[in-house]
């Protein structure tokens, strides 16, 4: 057997890149990327398949304190994909300091697993801070290997690659090849409406969100598509609709463009808002979401 295969684990921090490595690693957009902390929420799976080789990344949401259950469920993910990674990419950028998630990164270190660290954003540092940089990782993680990385511009992310190659174990296909992920297209699309939430509304609305598509119908012409936003207060439900529903119809003209691209069909949106009294701390809810919980 010439075939390798296995699980790389994308960690680290809210906002240092995850997602957008990801997506440039796999070269799918499959995970939703704003300026915002904690864009995801999920563990997500994007797969690279080529004749001798499958890679399984996984994207995890940043590592962070839980306040609620969603977010204890957010944090179970991260913590999860510490223990079936076959390799274990843990990025940082320059802007961070090395000991903001102590607890976190005691457990990288405890991992059989090998670790590489990746130092994100260096276009926007000068090449002595990035070296300084550098050299902190190296004593913080002796074992590791560091690269020095610009994934929103695709720097080093080639040798990455070739790196990630390199350490997969000779392994059988863990997924048939021509799958991407294994989460369903209602899950991107649900995924897509909500990055047209976080990047339109401010403050608490974007956390108080959650999309659930109801309907998903293919048919010749066109794909019809029902969503509901679910709030989790009656004032947050007026403020997503905007005046005279203008707000909504905005969102929901940009998620049915950018739907269509991922679809690549035509597709007819409709959005509902329902209020969903504190369904981030529901366990049916989150359940329903498709939420681990204890
Ligand atoms: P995540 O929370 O770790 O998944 O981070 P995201 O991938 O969502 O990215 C967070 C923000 O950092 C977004 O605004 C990205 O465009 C930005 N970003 C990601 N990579 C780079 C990079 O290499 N350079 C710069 N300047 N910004 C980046
Ligand atoms: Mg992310």
């Amino acid at each position: 057997m010439n075939h390798k295969a296995g699980y790389v684990n994308i960690v680290g921090n809210p906002n240092v890149g995850k997602s957008t490595l990801t997506n440039r690693l796999v070269g799918e957009r499959l995970s939703i990327i704003t300026s915002k902390a904690q864009t995801t929420r999920h563990r997500i799976l994007g797969i690279v398949n080529e004749d001798n080789y499958q890679i399984i990344f996984s994207d995890t949401p940043g590592v962070l304190k839980p306040n609620y259950k969603l977010q204890e469920s957010m944090l179970k993910f991260s913590r999860s994909a510490l223990q079936d990674a076959d390799v274990i990419v843990y990025m940082t950028d320059v802007v961070e300091k090395f000991d903001k998630n102590n607890d976190f990164l005691d457990a990288v270190k405890k991992t059989e697993s090998p670790v590489l660290v990746v130092i994100n954003k260096i276009d926007q540092t000068s090449p002595e801070q990035l070296d300084d940089l550098v050299d902190t990782w190296k004593q913080v993680l002796p074992e590791a290997q560091i690269f020095p990385m610009s994934a929103l511009h695709g720097f080093n992310t080639d040798n990455l690659m070739v790196r990630i190659k390199e350490l997969l174990p000779e392994c059988e296909p863990y997924f048939s090849k021509d799958e991407l992920t294994d989460k369903p297209t209602r899950f991107f699309v649900s995924e897509i409406i909500r990055e047209k939430i976080l990047l339109y509304y401010q403050k608490e609305i974007p956390y108080s969100v959650e999309v659930e598509v109801e309907e998903f119908k293919e048919l010749k012409q066109q794909i019809n598509i029902r969503a509901v936003i679910h709030v989790s207060r009656e004032s947050q439900k007026g403020i997503i609709i905007g005046h005279k529903g203008a707000a909504l119809k905005k969102i929901g003209t940009e998620a049915r463009k950018d739907i269509e691209k991922f679809l690549d069909s035509k597709v007819y949106l409709q959005l509902f808002v329902k209020v969903n009294k504190d369904w981030r701390n529901k366990k049916n809810s989150l359940r329903n979401f498709g939420y681990e919980l204890k």
